[in-house]
């Protein structure tokens, strides 16, 4: 089991929302996909990492912060003797490598991922200085994608190949490891350091309350639901049904990390999701659910 379960992004959060709500631009589009990529593939990891059975800690998606710079592990695996970030790539394609990086043979080129593996070895050396751990870092990169090649290869980089990642994952476990509460410690810290930032907050677009399209999105299918009775709505495409609490509940997270400045109040809630006609029972689920504060004209919940 996972010492940290992945979520994902409040980047990929963001996007996704936008995606629902208002007329993303191609290029926004194709970096929303992208990033619905790159979990994806995180996602296909976690089912690799969740098999192995030797005494490890795994902490999925860590964001850390160092001197105001934030950076990502998409995995990161705590051994007896070694600390593992991973970096997984869900890219697909035909690439060559050179002195100058990773290129697409038709298309545009990638972000090096030796460079980025080497920036959060060294931040994340940095911030593990602190207390004293010595406690050597050794990332790898996983390319996740079975249809991904890479011609020109460079040798001797900590890299796996789709073909390798069954081999790698085997000898992975196989090397012995006894976990001890200084390991534990060592987890714990890094999870309490997990922060929700950005590490790339001006890849997103601007955007405003009063030009999303309000309503209850439906996550499967990125649709609109309309309400149904007292107790559900349903998705008008493809038919599911969820209870109104867990509707409006998702709903308010989804504002919360749109705008993490705003005061959610039952007005704002209610037109935020449009489809709930009683006020009376927004505010009871919001009373229910979240710490009352303040009175009358300004009272919201937290
Ligand atoms: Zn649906």
């Amino acid at each position: 089991m996972a010492f940290k379960d992945r979520s994902e992004s409040t980047e990929l959060k963001i996007m996704r929302a936008l995606n629902a709500r208002s007329n993303l631009s191609p290029k926004e589009k194709k970096y929303y996909f992208k990033l619905e990529k790159g979990y994806q593939g995180e996602l296909m990891f976690d089912l690799l990492t969740e098999k192995l059975q030797s005494d490890i800690f795994v902490i999925n998606s860590l964001c850390l912060e160092i001197n105001d710079t934030v950076f990502q592990i998409d995995t990161l695996i705590i051994k007896q003797d070694t600390i593992y970030p991973f970096e997984v790539k869900n890219i697909s394609g035909d690439y060559f490598y050179d002195s100058e990086g990773f290129h697409k043979i038709s298309g545009n080129d990638i972000i090096n991922p030796l460079d980025q593996i080497k920036r959060s070895k060294l931040l994340l050396s940095q911030l593990l200085q602190n207390p004293g751990y010595t406690i050597p870092i050794r990332p790898t990169i996983i390319f996740i994608n079975p249809s991904f090649t890479l011609y020109q290869a460079p040798l001797n980089q900590p890299i796996i190949y789709p073909t390798q990642i069954n081999g790698f994952m085997k000898e992975f476990d196989r090397t012995p490891s006894k976990l001890n509460d200084r390991h534990k410690k060592l987890a714990e810290r890094l999870i309490s350091l997990h922060s929700n930032k950005s590490p790339y907050p001006d890849r997103l677009p601007t955007y405003e309350y009063r030009n999303l399209t309000k309503g209850i999105v439906h996550p499967k299918c990125n649709s609109f639901m309309v309400s149904d009775g007292e107790k559900v709505v349903v998705c008008e495409k493809c038919g599911d049904v969820e209870s109104i609490e867990s509707a409006i509940l998702r709903t308010v997270e989804e504002l919360k990390f749109l705008f993490p400045d705003s005061k959610i109040t039952t007005s704002l809630v209610h037109e935020w999701c449009r489809v709930i006609k009683s006020k009376k029972m927004i505010r009871r689920i919001l009373m229910k659910n979240y710490k009352a504060i303040g009175y009358g004209r300004w009272f919201y919940f937290e």
